[in-house]
Formats: structure tokens, C-alpha cells, sequence
């Protein structure tokens, strides 16, 4: 034990952790996020909530702009994926203030393609769920799977968006499993809610009860 600290205290020394928002050095007080930005970063709460087809209501606990969007780019692209367990602290204090989202039955995540996942070494929504399930003790459950490569949707305008997705997500042998439960649908970011909607309609087609939305970011309207 001794061992392996004093290990993780010269990794600490070579490669201190970092702000996953803005970068900076962290205090030994500080976790994941430093204090400067969890006094700037303002969660939404309430005003964090969003709707869309096929689920009840969706909550992001911040704005996607400025330093979460460049996080949440490291963290997709940047191969930084122990950003995770800080997101999912984000998530379970987010979840805490939603009573609706504290009693789902079921925490999953939406799907993203093999070739995507092989480009960037994991699944970041299904490692962000896992965490955040993990965290607030909850049962995770990968439910959704890609069916075809879709075009990025970044650009795209949300009529786009929609016949860009619709179609391209399947459910996995797991109706037996979500048959009347109420599932919490994780992802990183909400834009239009195209591929929310979509994995909701898969969901509820697939015998889940409720959907709702849970997200670390949303895009102001
Ligand atoms: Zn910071």
C-alpha cells in the first residue's frame, strides 16, 4: 500500500493533475475540478432542464461553451478519458437536485459506432455512465447499439440531424431486462435532442416505461 502511494506521489509529481475545465495545477484539496472554476462554473439546476420526443425531460448540469466545450473535446478526442469520474460527480450532484432522475431504475448511455470508438480508444458516453452509475450507485446497463455509421452531426441543421439518425440505433437483447423500468438515457451533450429522441423511441419500443435525459452539457437555445 505504502508502495503503490508513493508511486501514485512521484506520477502526481511527473504529471500533477489538472483542472479538467481550464487545465490548471490542482492543490492537493482539490478534486478533478479546481477551485477558481467551481466557483466560476455555474451548475444550472432547474434551469438546466430541457425537453424532446420519446422522453419525459432531459437535465445538463452546464452550458456547453468555453472551457466545458474544450473539456468535453479533450475528454471525446483528446484521449483524456479519466475526465469521466469528474463529469459524473457533475452528473450525480445534477441528479441529486431531480427527484424524477434519483428513482429511474436503469442508467445507460447513448450508442456511438465501433469505428468511433476505435478511433478515440473508448465509449465516452457508456464510460461516463458507467461512472456516474457507479457513483450514485445505481445499475448500468448497456441497452443501445449502432446499427449504421451516421455523418457527424456537428453543422448540420436539425432536420438534418433527425434523418440523419433515425434508423441508425437498435436495441440489444436487453427488453426483458428494461420491460417496464424507467431508464436514465446518459450522454455528454445535448444539442437539438435528435439522438435523445431516437434512442427514447428505441427505448420505449424496446418496453422501458419512461426515458429520461441526463447530460453533462447542453447548447444554449
Ligand atoms: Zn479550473
Amino acid at each position: 500500500m505504502i508502495f503503490k502511494s508513493l508511486i501514485a506521489e512521484a506520477l502526481d509529481l511527473v504529471y500533477p493533475p489538472k483542472c479538467v475545465f481550464c487545465g490548471a495545477v490542482l492543490e492537493r484539496s482539490e478534486d478533478g475540478i479546481c477551485e477558481k472554476c467551481m466557483g466560476r462554473l455555474e451548475y444550472l439546476g432547474r434551469h438546466g432542464s430541457f425537453g424532446g420526443e420519446f422522453f419525459e425531460k432531459g437535465y445538463a448540469c452546464f452550458d456547453y461553451g468555453g472551457d466545458v466545450r474544450h473539456s468535453i473535446h479533450r475528454f471525446k478526442f483528446g484521449g483524456h478519458k479519466e475526465y469521466a469520474k469528474v463529469y459524473a460527480e457533475c452528473l450525480a450532484n445534477a441528479a441529486a437536485e431531480h427527484e424524477d432522475v434519483k428513482t429511474c431504475d436503469i442508467v445507460t448511455s447513448t450508442p456511438t459506432n465501433d469505428l468511433n470508438i476505435k478511433k478515440r480508444g473508448f465509449d465516452h458516453a457508456a464510460l461516463l455512465a458507467e461512472s456516474f452509475a457507479r457513483r450514485v450507485g445505481m445499475a448500468y446497463l448497456k441497452t443501445l447499439v449502432k446499427t449504421r455509421k451516421t455523418e457527424a452531426m456537428f453543422g448540420l441543421k436539425p432536420d438534418e440531424r433527425r434523418a440523419n439518425i433515425i434508423g441508425s440505433i437498435d436495441i440489444l437483447p436487453v427488453r426483458e431486462q428494461i420491460k417496464g423500468k424507467t431508464v436514465l438515457l446518459i450522454d455528454d451533450i445535448f444539442t437539438t435532442g435528435a439522438t435523445a429522441s431516437e434512442c427514447a423511441r428505441v427505448l420505449l419500443s424496446g418496453g422501458a416505461s419512461k426515458v429520461f435525459v441526463l447530460t453533462v452539457a447542453k447548447t444554449e437555445k
